[in-house]
């Protein structure tokens, strides 16, 4: 999992609503604001602070990301309220029945008209995530750029969105009553393409990526001392350097693919700007999600959660249909128009799954944490401050809150606080007398 950032566990919800990614990377804060100073000044214990000018910045742009985060789900249920309340789907719907009578292009420029509006819907939040991620000096991408990201955002939706809700339209079609059935059945082998394909298939399209030992040999060399103690085999081939600064001042690192597409990169800025033995934690932290086996595990949860899942949005879409399908002008499931409802339920499961997707994830983090302070010990000199000087380092360029408010942290958090990872950090010794590590026996 990344470092830093949003989960990338790939849920239905995201294969469908491909929604525009926030280019504001969320790093794992989100927080309470500015309510009284005392109460965003350091405590004694605290392992994670910042100077008071960047301690200001951080607690400010932690508001726009809780409302951007927030916001923006709310903001993607409500849209496709709108657009069954006020009969505009089924007006879409209408006009392909006269702009064609062949049944699939019917679906198919349903589709793309219902995906191009999802997504200009969410193009401002995305704007202003862009806005306030440049006035904060993370972002360094050119608006350019960054509108030539979007248009690839909204190609891929097209181009992957489009033949996929026309498959789960057939479903719907073919098995009226167990539909939702079928369809789980069929995304457990798309989220495993999806994971294996987007390292070599998505992420190109956004950045560049070069052998890490192409560009840093005596960093490879470092790493792979790490490499040995874990046990496990990371040929340097599988280690890659992402171009990152050509977007972003952020640093990260993360684990990505599945089987034959599996790999570790690190963006160029953290190779860059934070010391070796620092990067060697980060990277020992990677090597804790690869060792435990965190993707797959994350697949199988995410697998369970969509059927329970699945399963709910039909039982609450047949209802909405009888209670709201004449207001709507909608008669069944079955159609184009009647398929967004469960579109409009898949929204709002997977924003209520949220809270428990992501206590699992910090969980996963957690133990890559873990994993990684013991990986480097015996490597670098101090385990401890390496790992606490780290977390100080991510929460400074990421201006993340010290203290953010727990119920974001509950809801919106797929890593533990930069303070809770710092402060355990601080404190975690196992080798104190004599003693040795929960991963490793030295
Ligand atoms: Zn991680």
């Amino acid at each position: 999992m990344r470092w830093i950032g949003r989960c990338r566990w790939v849920l239905l919800s995201a294969i469908l609503l491909v929604a525009p990614a926030s280019s504001l990377c969320r790093s794992q804060t989100a927080g309470q604001g500015a309510k009284s100073t005392a109460a965003n000044s350091a405590r004694p214990q605290d392992a994670y602070t910042l100077p008071p000018a960047e301690l200001s910045k951080a607690v400010s742009l932690d508001r726009i990301r809780d409302a951007l985060d927030f916001g923006g789900s709310l903001w993607n249920i409500t849209f496709l309220w709108i657009l069954l309340d006020t009969g505009a789907i089924a007006g879409i719907e209408q006009w392909t029945l006269r702009v064609t009578r062949r049944r699939w292009l019917q679906g198919l420029t349903f589709f793309a008209s219902f995906l191009i509006a999802v997504f200009l819907a969410g193009m401002p939040i995305d704007w202003f995530a862009q806005y306030a991620s440049r006035s904060y000096g993370i972002s360094v991408q050119s608006w350019t750029s960054w509108l030539s990201d979007e248009g690839t955002s909204l190609c891929l939706t097209l181009l992957i969105g489009v033949p996929l809700l026309m498959l789960f339209l057939r479903i719907v079609r073919r098995w009226p009553r167990r539909f939702w059935l079928v369809a789980w059945l069929v995304t457990l082998p798309l989220m495993a393409i999806a994971v294996i394909a987007e390292p070599l298939v998505i992420d190109p399209l956004f950045n560049k990526f070069e052998p890490l030992e192409k560009t840093d040999h005596a960093l490879v060399q470092q790493l792979e001392k790490v490499v040995h103690r874990t046990g496990i085999n990371i040929p340097p081939g599988r280690m890659y350097l992402m171009k990152a600064s050509a977007k972003t001042n952020g640093i990260n690192a993360y684990v990505t693919g599945i089987g034959p597409t599996k790999r570790i990169v690190v963006w160029d800025t953290t190779a860059d700007r934070i010391p070796t033995d620092q990067i060697l934690f980060i990277f020992g932290h990677e090597c804790g999600h690869y060792v435990l086996h965190h993707i797959p595990k994350g697949l199988a949860i995410s697998a369970v959660c969509v059927f329970f899942g699945f399963w709910i949005c039909a039982a609450v879409a047949v209802w909405l249909l009888r209670r709201r399908g004449r207001r709507w002008q909608i008669d069944s499931l079955s159609s184009p128009a009647g398929f967004v409802i469960l579109l409009l339920m898949l929204s709002i499961t997977g924003f209520l799954f949220e809270p428990a997707a992501n206590a699992v994830s910090r969980h996963f983090e957690h133990q890559a944490d873990i994993f990684g302070q013991e990986a480097i010990h015996g490597i670098v000199r101090n385990p401890q401050k390496t790992a606490v000087a780290a977390f100080n380092a991510l929460g400074r360029i990421w201006l993340e809150n010290p203290h953010p408010n727990s119920f974001v942290v509950f809801w919106l958090y797929n890593h533990p606080s930069i303070q809770q990872r710092a402060n355990f950090a601080a404190h975690y010794d196992p080798w104190a007398n004599g003693g040795h590590g929960k991963y490793f026996k030295n």
